[in-house]
């Protein structure tokens, strides 16, 4: 008997999606805390220090961004924020071959941003945007990236460069975050208010409209191998799949998804009664549903493994540097 290891009942991927993004989630909180201990340790300088938990880079995406152009001009690897580099070219490769798994089952933003989205749902408060709206709304996520890399590709050389990812700012990048979300000032909450406000009423409203890390994803996913398939001929356009789309996609209109706000989470997969919809590379050759995860989560432990065992990790800056800049930020 021949068993397909990468099988799974379509109605349990809901489940198993919500099992893996509370693990991930779980996992960014503890990082939270590790990073906190050793943020408070560095401050007072008393017992053993705990280990710096390079993962919390993941948080710093400019600042991996901004290291993408050493890599390429010099082939220069990052030493201040390796780990956030590191995760940054694993998580672009896993979109162009996984689609945008790491949004739809890792990033514990997109966690939260789903939950708003159940909750909506339950409260009934989902509202349909109208393509006047939409349309605009949609641009901004362009503009932000658009920006993001006129400045650091066009703008800034590499002189600028260095200078930004060698300065005390960038090596205290981490410790500012926590700052910044642990004493939050007014204009942080009246933001973090408003877009609760707005996700509660548009679905995915962070993620669909705003986010840029998810764009740019979203471009390497477009020109990916694997996209989601719907048969036309077994659709009975009953529309559950539009209606259980987080990135609100007419999956029902097309045969094959190639949108970049497609985070591959499956949801159309699951709610299709006639198992119509599925992952695949053409119509003719689909795959199991479990590769987009499985293939995700295997790109971001292999990328891990490998900058562990080379130094590609931690960071270069010593634990004494560390302390002497924290110091010199702390409030
Ligand atoms: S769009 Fe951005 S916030 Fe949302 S899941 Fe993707 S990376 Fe995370
Ligand atoms: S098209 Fe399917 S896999 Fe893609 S975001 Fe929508 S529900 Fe998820
Ligand atoms: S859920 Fe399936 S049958 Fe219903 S509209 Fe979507 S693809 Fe067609």
């Amino acid at each position: 008997m021949k068993i397909n290891y990468l099988h799974i009942t379509r109605s349990r991927l809901p489940r198993l999606r919500q099992a893996i993004q509370l693990v991930y989630l779980c996992y960014s909180i503890l990082l939270g805390i590790q990073f906190c201990q050793f943020y408070e340790w560095a401050l007072n300088s008393q017992g053993v220090p705990p280990v710096r938990p390079a993962g919390i880079e993941a948080f710093l995406p400019i600042s991996a961004l901004l290291a993408l152009k050493p890599l390429f001009l010099h082939g220069t690897y990052d030493p201040i924020h390796p780990a956030g580099l590191t995760l940054l070219l694993a998580i672009t490769v896993s979109a162009f071959f996984f689609r945008k798994g790491f949004c739809g089952w890792v990033c514990p933003v997109g966690t939260v941003s789903n939950v708003l989205e159940k909750l909506s749902r339950n409260l009934h408060c989902k509202r349909k945007i109208s393509p006047w709206i939409k349309y605009p709304l949609n641009s901004v996520k362009y503009l932000i990236l658009a920006f993001f890399f006129y400045v650091i590709f066009v703008q800034m050389d590499s002189k600028q460069i260095n200078s930004f990812l060698f300065s005390p700012y960038n090596m205290t990048a981490d410790a500012r975050m926590l700052h910044f979300f642990l004493s939050p000032g007014k204009v942080l909450l009246i933001v973090l208010a408003t877009l609760f406000v707005l996700s509660v009423f548009i679905k995915n409203f962070w993620c669909r409209f705003v986010c840029p890390y998810g764009l740019f994803l979203g471009l390497f996913a477009v020109l990916g191998p694997v996209q989601i398939q719907r048969s036309k001929d077994d659709c009975t356009q009953c529309g559950k799949c539009d209606q259980n789309c987080p990135g609100g996609i007419h999956v029902s209109n097309s045969e094959t998804i190639r949108s970049c706000e497609c985070i591959g989470c499956l949801e159309c997969v699951s709610s299709c009664p006639t198992a119509c919809v599925k992952p695949g590379i053409s119509h003719t050759y689909s795959l199991p549903c479990l590769l987009i995860p499985i293939g995700t989560i295997s790109v971001l432990l292999i990328a891990w493994g490998i900058a562990v065992s080379t130094g590609y990790w931690h960071s270069q800056i010593s634990v004494e540097m560390f302390t002497k800049f924290y110091k010199m930020m702390s409030p």
